[in-house]
């Protein structure tokens, strides 16, 4: 079995109720697959929010044994709750640790009723046999697991302490929820939001990642947690949101004079005018960029990004 490299991040949380673990590895997505000796430098977040009723823990990050380390952590507090988990959506990098929390560990695991309908799909289980393929030790552990309760709008956990609000927030995928504590006027944002920039799942996305930005500002959270890029800083929603009204207001200015083609959508950040150094340059005035940053990951993003909002307009 691989070694687990998941540790505490306590600098990241500002209430001892709530823990932050990170695991260290791999970036990869469909489009973009790369191996593992290029991952270095991905991290990803999850969190467990301890409550007087339960505790819930929240994404299970890559494999099975990423859930080692955060489970001996929650078996040695002295005071013995109920365990609940959570997945934000079905992603890889957030759900595939779910079959540690079967068998002897047997725990409910709450998500969006999509999150449970992908991870049963054809098309999940084909990317991970395409994983386990190519990186054998590395993923060879990992079984999808569908979520056992899940729910459609919102639901309620009532702590005693803390309540944990969680509702859809799609956009970056249709399944994706986040979360919200009001007592500690704390967000979970998950992959919502994101340093330099967030990702859209396609043109269908783009509509509603405005929604769950501007939902997410309405709340005026104290502090955010993302998945990536290691920002508690609530002046993400503003930047991210700014960054995508960017892209929105170039996109209209090229449409007043031409019709993309398929092949200007190909380079759709050129189109606008619009590089990954000036979105970079335009985020830094509000929060602070990862250094070094994955430069060919957000450069395919920020692209992607910017056809589907052009498409959206023109559809
Ligand atoms: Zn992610």
């Amino acid at each position: 079995m691989p070694m687990s490299d998941i540790f505490a991040v306590p600098e990241m949380s500002q209430d001892n109720r709530v823990r932050v673990y990170r695991g260290s590895r791999l970036r990869v997505c469909p489009n973009n697959f790369s191996g593992p000796e290029e991952f270095d430098g991905m991290e990803v977040d999850c969190y467990l929010l301890v409550t007087d009723r339960f505790r819930l823990l929240c994404d299970t990050l890559i494999r099975p044994e990423d859930m080692s380390t955060v489970f001996e952590d929650i078996s040695a507090d002295p005071v013995k709750r109920p365990l609940l988990v959570m997945n934000s959506h079905a992603d890889w990098d957030h759900a595939w640790g779910n079959s540690y929390f079967t068998g002897e560990r047997t725990m409910p695991i709450i998500a969006h009723e999509h999150c449970r309908t992908r991870l049963q799909s054809e098309k999940e289980q084909t990317f991970l046999a395409n994983f386990q393929s190519s990186y054998p030790n590395h993923f060879h552990s990992v079984a999808l697991t569908p979520p056992t309760i899940t729910f459609h709008d919102r639901l309620s956990l009532y702590g005693g302490d803390l309540t944990v609000e969680l509702f859809s927030a799609p956009g970056h995928c249709q399944d994706h929820i986040a979360a919200w504590i009001p007592e500690l006027r704390l967000l979970l944002a998950f992959d919502a939001v994101e340093t330099p920039v967030p990702l859209i799942e396609n043109v269908a996305g783009v509509q509603s990642m405005f929604t769950t930005l501007e939902r997410f500002a309405s709340f005026q959270p104290q502090h955010v947690l993302c998945s990536h890029g290691g920002t508690t800083s609530p002046g993400i929603i503003n930047a991210n949101l700014t960054y995508f009204r960017e892209i929105e207001r170039r996109c209209r200015t090229v449409l007043t004079r031409q019709i993309p083609t398929e092949a200007d959508l190909e380079r759709a950040s050129t189109l606008i005018d619009y590089s990954l150094d000036e979105v970079v340059t335009d985020a830094s005035r509000m929060i602070e960029i990862p250094d070094p940053l994955d430069r060919s990951f957000y450069s395919g993003a920020h692209n992607a990004n910017v056809r589907y909002i052009m498409q959206w307009l023109m559809s």
